[in-house]
């Protein structure tokens, strides 16, 4: 592909064709239109078009075609690894494209691929239904959805894509598919995991499922040095938890409006979908009784508000690095690793999530996504953010650490969602030990998928699969 950098009347052509707005460098607008919410990934493409809608996809397409020019999707921005933008390329940008609709009587949700987690859990929770996504708010529904989709949901109705009934796309050749399980089920099947690799989504329709008025939904906080009861005790009890509980444990020093002080914590983060609300406490009751909390913050609360209860945590133009995996067990060897690991924080910010999952997600078949382990008891995402560019080789050498730690606990499977990508961090040498995501069946059956639907490889700013036809 030879890459020629438009001349400016021909971005002026772009936008006489398209609803949507072209941003160049120099338009005012532009630094803001370039930047995606990890600011370690700070790259110039050579225009952001902000579609309108989904007719505008099929010209600026045929544009870097004819360019030669690199393509990034985004939806939300909020792809850790930065891939929804690119140097010296063209940025798709869906988020003006949000719309939501709701099939009351058969209890689907058709929204679209520009929307946040937030415009979908707004407008579900009027009817009384949710659809299973993440639990920061301002997250995309497009990445998130096309790796997976962990949250507060997942043992009571699986990942997002477990959800995922159909999507409209647009193809690198600018067709028009619709993927559902009656037509092109396999498409379905690869974007239930494989990434944004094999078009651009316009919309998916989800089974949404009724969600009391509030949940009961809360945190457990423990200070040191209960840390290892408290995670001794969690992890007992998560065996007795039915479907409905779901919850997470996240190690942060608490922002300033927790008023909690300055050292970090260890919160045991929960979501209870049973109406029942007293059964709920019951089961919180067995928890807190084997590790009684230093302190807790526990009530039945809206939806929508509990979705967004960590937002602040996470502000656009932070510096990210995250690795992740699925784990084996959580015995006293894995927490006592963590727990060193832990020990060591003094930043502001957080240190890891540890989900449990089991439930309707470890119910999935494995072959019936592309997502790579349902065996998992436990999933671990260590993850770092910060500010100073300075602070980058601390931050990112914790991370590494801790993820090369929890290895011998690790199932080898990796979140695609949770993956920085190495090249980014430009200080330090890639890691050697990356564990295949997919493993080689399902990459097999993806590759052969990326070459029916995208043989060019036009979609490869991701964690791209290669088209069957290419060596790997
Ligand atoms: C603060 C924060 C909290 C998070 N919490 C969770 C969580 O609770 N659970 C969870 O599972 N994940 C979570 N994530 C991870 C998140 O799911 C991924 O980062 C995801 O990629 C974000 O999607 P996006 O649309 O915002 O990102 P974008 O950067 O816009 O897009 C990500 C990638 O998806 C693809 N893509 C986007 N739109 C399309 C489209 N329309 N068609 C085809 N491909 C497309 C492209 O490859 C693109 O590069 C979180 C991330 C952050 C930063």
């Amino acid at each position: 592909m030879t890459q020629q950098i438009p001349e400016k009347f021909e971005y002026k052509q772009l936008a006489a064709l398209i609803e949507g707005e072209v941003i160049v460098s120099g338009d005012p607008g532009y630094d803001d239109a370039r930047r995606v919410w990890n600011a370690m990934i700070d790259k110039y493409p050579v225009a952001v078009i902000r579609i309108k809608s989904t007719a505008d996809i099929g010209p600026s397409l045929a544009f870097a075609r004819k360019h030669g020019l690199l393509v990034a999707v985004r939806g939300g921005g909020h792809n850790v690894a930065g891939h929804g933008t690119v140097d010296g390329g063209l940025v798709i940008d869906l988020s003006a494209c949000r719309d939501v609709v709701i099939d009351v009587h058969e209890q689907t949700v058709t929204v679209g691929a520009g929307a946040t987690l937030h415009d979908l859990d707004a407008a579900c929770s009027r009817y009384g239904l949710a659809v299973p996504v993440g639990v920061v708010s301002a997250t995309g529904i497009a990445g998130l959805t096309l790796g997976g989709g962990f949250g507060w949901l997942t043992r009571a109705h699986g990942l997002t894509i477990d959800n995922l009934l159909a999507a409209e796309l647009i193809t690198a050749n600018g067709q028009s598919v619709h993927a559902s399980h009656n037509e092109n089920p396999e498409l379905l099947w690869a974007l239930k995991g494989g990434g944004g690799n094999f078009g651009i989504v316009t919309s998916f329709t989800f089974q949404a499922h009724p969600l009391p008025e509030t949940v009961l939904t809360g945190n457990l906080i423990y200070r040191q040095p209960h840390w290892n009861m408290a995670l001794s005790a969690y992890a007992s009890w998560t065996s007795t938890l039915p479907d409905e509980m779901t919850t997470i444990v996240t190690l942060l020093t608490p922002p300033p409006d927790w008023q909690l002080g300055t050292d970090p914590v260890l919160v045991i983060g929960f979501a209870w979908t049973n109406p029942d609300h007293q059964a709920g406490q019951g089961y919180l009751q067995a928890l807190t009784s084997a590790a009684p909390p230093s302190a807790t913050d526990v009530s039945p609360t809206p939806w929508p508000a509990w979705q967004s209860a960590v937002d602040d945590i996470f502000p656009k133009g932070v510096r990210a690095y995250w690795k992740n995996t699925g784990l084996r067990r959580l015995d006293g060897a894995a927490i006592s690793t963590i727990i060193r690991f832990a020990a060591e924080q003094t930043w502001q910010g957080t240190a890891f999530d540890l989900h449990h999952m089991g439930g309707a997600f470890g119910r999935a078949e494995e072959s019936a996504t592309a997502f790579p382990d349902r065996g998992a008891p436990f999933w671990i995402n260590i993850y770092g953010f910060w500010s100073d560019p300075a602070d980058d080789g601390h931050h990112v050498d914790f991370v590494r650490r801790l993820a090369s730690a929890m290895e011998p606990f690790s199932t080898g499977a990796q979140y695609l969602n949770f993956m920085a990508t190495e090249r980014d961090v430009p200080t330090l040498p890639p890691l050697a030990n990356a564990a295949p995501v997919y493993g080689t069946e399902k990459l097999s059956r993806l590759r052969s998928l990326k070459h029916q639907w995208d043989p060019e490889n036009t979609f490869r700013i991701n964690h791209n699969i290669k088209p069957a036809s290419v060596d790997s």
